[in-house]
């Protein structure tokens, strides 16, 4: 969490606001619960006074670690691998390979170990998935008074490593085959990772608005999710979100907390549909939010940030332009499933896993070898497992995916015990 009053054991991060980079870097520790102080560096003069240094010289961002070590315009990659948490696998095969550190494959993870498997989780991001961009989750059983979820994740995280799962951070699967009984995962860095029973929870990412200059303007004014890192420094700002489900609500009371003002922009007539009553109390409620209904981003305009945006009424076709400093796209999100086409794992026509018997039994009948069919979280390979936002058909809820998570372990143990005794 950013603060402004640094202890010694906290990342100080040095940058500049509109810089994509500096956003890359805050909203990475942010989700990895890490605690550092951010420092706008606005200009040569400021950046004489905090580095001594010009900013043509000083090559920001630059992130000071507690160990006193200074990176000039690091990597992700690079500071994960700093603050020590990115590790080789060490065991050449495993009972379980779990793919996706959200609450599902944290879940999986945490019984998996708890139970005495060897199980690796791989993580291409930081911990906590989706629940990492959420500040308040109030409906997971046992926090009356909410918890966040980078702070639920963090939590996740430490129960995994006490029971001796192995966590291996930054490395994303990029391709799975299946020999020898054994799930064969090659990783983004080269790595093989071979496993008797395999936990797909890699979750869904989020979706695009899908118009012009979209990537050009993100990190610099326009952001995918609820822009947990980012809501303090959205303080006087002109604020819009996009997207009428729960987590563009939690977005949007949240951002209302700094923002001057804050516009949910719904494509759909209605809210009701889409929110949860509590959280359309507060939206509504609140005297610096407003809703549009019907309304899409038609274009996004700024030259090095974002500085305003077309509106398109759905019903009428009219636009029309108005200022915004920044933009939260929050329209949920599809899975990147891609690496299992080549596979026998069946996908549905969006690439969500099939599980159990929701498999198409035709589909099923080329691909199965075994006598039995699919436990309910299997897919259509033996042994290879989805659980959470991944699966066809899941509801998409924290707690949900932490309970498919821990049934998935149970079905594992059961196919671990009918095929290798
Ligand atoms: C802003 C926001 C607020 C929300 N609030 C709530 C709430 O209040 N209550 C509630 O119940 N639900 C809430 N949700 C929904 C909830 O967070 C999700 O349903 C839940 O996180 C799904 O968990 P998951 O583990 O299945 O997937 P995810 O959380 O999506 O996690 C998947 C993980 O897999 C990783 N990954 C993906 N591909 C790969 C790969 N190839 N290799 C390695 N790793 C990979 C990703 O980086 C990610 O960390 C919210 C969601 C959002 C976005």
């Amino acid at each position: 969490m950013a603060s402004t009053s640094p202890a010694a054991d906290t990342v100080r991060l040095y940058g500049q606001r509109w810089s994509r980079d500096a956003y890359a870097i805050r909203d990475f520790l942010t989700r990895s619960v890490v605690h550092f102080t951010w420092t706008d560096i606005e200009d040569d003069e400021s950046c004489m006074r905090v580095l001594g240094r010009s900013l043509a010289e000083a090559g920001l961002p630059i992130v000071d670690l507690p160990d006193g070590t200074r990176l000039i315009d690091p990597s992700i990659a690079e500071i994960a691998a700093r603050l020590g948490w990115v590790a080789r696998p060490k065991l050449a095969e495993y009972d379980l390979s779990v793919y996706g550190a959200g609450p599902a494959g944290l879940s999986a993870a945490v019984y998996a170990a708890s139970e005495g498997l060897s199980v690796v989780l791989v993580e291409r991001e930081a911990v906590g998935g989706q629940a990492g961009y959420s500040s308040l989750i109030e409906n997971y059983l046992g926090f009356p008074t909410g918890v966040s979820g980078g702070d639920l994740a963090e939590r996740a995280r430490q129960q995994a490593v006490k029971f001796g799962a192995e966590l291996l951070l930054m490395r994303g699967g990029i391709a799975g085959s299946f020999t020898d009984g054994r799930i064969h995962a090659q990783l983004d860095d080269g790595t093989t990772m071979v496993a008797k029973a395999n936990i797909c929870a890699t979750g869904v990412e989020w979706r695009r608005l899908g118009i012009d200059r979209e990537e050009e303007l993100l990190g610099v004014g326009v952001y995918y999710g609820a822009g947990t890192s980012e809501a303090p420094d959205c303080a006087g700002d002109t604020v819009y979100v996009v997207g009428g489900g729960n987590s563009a609500g939690q977005a949007v009371m949240n951002l209302a907390a700094y923002a001057e003002h804050v516009t949910m922009l719904v494509r759909g007539p209605d809210l009701a549909s889409t929110l949860s009553d509590y959280l359309e109390q507060r939206v509504r409620r609140a005297p610096n939010i407003d809703i549009r209904l019907d309304t899409r981003v038609s274009r996004l305009d700024g030259d090095t940030a974002l500085a305003g945006l077309e509106l398109e009424d759905a019903r009428t076709g009219r636009r029309e332009e108005v200022a915004a400093d920044r933009l939260f796209v929050c329209i949920g999100g599809s899975p990147d499933t891609a690496w299992a086409e080549p596979t026998d794992i069946v996908c549905d026509e969006r690439g969500y896993m099939v599980t159990g018997p929701d498999i198409d039994a035709a589909a099923l009948s080329k691909v199965w070898p075994l006598e039995r069919p699919p436990f309910f979280l299997e897919t259509s390979v033996p042994g290879a497992f989805a659980a959470g936002d991944v699966r066809h058909g899941s509801v998409k809820r924290v707690a949900s995916a932490v309970g498919e998570g821990a049934m998935a372990v149970t079905f594992a143990h059961r196919y671990l015990a009918e095929t290798f005794g």
